[in-house]
């Protein structure tokens, strides 16, 4: 059997949550302070689809993010694209265009998914319903309101990026 493995990069501004999407969807912790394990560049979680195994490789950036110097070694060979905003965070919202672009650059088009983060925030929101909708429309992108906080809908993004991977 050959198994399927699926680079996964997770891409936004720092803060957004994206280490500790990671570390929630493949170890099932959540941390307030989660300390970046440096030297480790992604983490794995297998996953059964249709019958098949795939293992999701989950690239994390070692939080870099803003001095713009994510290095090729982290983009080459992605498979598939997580977009991260966080609802509180006004210019995560707005970077994201600029962030789907620099992974295009680096590897074409590939499946991507847009997550709006820190749902359990929701009144501290500086990004409304509206404007995640039309964003979404705009870059006919599939979009997910996640808490990894509270644990929600984390799954789902990793799977909808898996099947729209399989299925390509
Ligand atoms: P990164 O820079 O994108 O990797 O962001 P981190 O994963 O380091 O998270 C930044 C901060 O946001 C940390 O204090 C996290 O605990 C917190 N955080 C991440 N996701 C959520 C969430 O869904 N809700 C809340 N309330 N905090 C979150
Ligand atoms: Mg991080």
């Amino acid at each position: 059997d050959l198994e399927i493995a699926i680079k996964v990069v997770i891409v936004g501004n720092g803060a957004v949550g994206k280490s500790s999407m990671i570390q929630r969807y493949c170890k099932g912790i959540f941390t307030k302070d989660y300390k970046k394990t440096i030297g480790v560049d992604f983490l794995e979680k297998e996953i059964e689809l249709d019958g098949e195994e795939i293992r999701l490789m989950l690239w994390d950036t070692a939080g870099q993010e803003e001095f713009d110097s994510i290095t090729r070694a982290y983009y080459r060979g992605a498979q598939a694209c997580v977009l991260a905003f966080s609802i509180t965070d006004r210019a995560s919202f707005e970077a994201i265009d600029s962030w789907k672009k620099k992974v295009e650059v680096e590897v074409g088009e590939i499946p991507m998914v847009l997550v709006q983060n820190k749902l359990d925030l929701i009144d501290e929101a500086c990004v409304s319903e509206e404007d995640c909708e039309l964003l979404a429309q705009r870059l006919k992108m599939e979009l997910f309101k996640t808490s990894v906080k509270d644990n929600l809908n984390i799954d789902s993004v990793f799977e909808y990026l898996a099947e729209t991977y399989l299925s390509h």
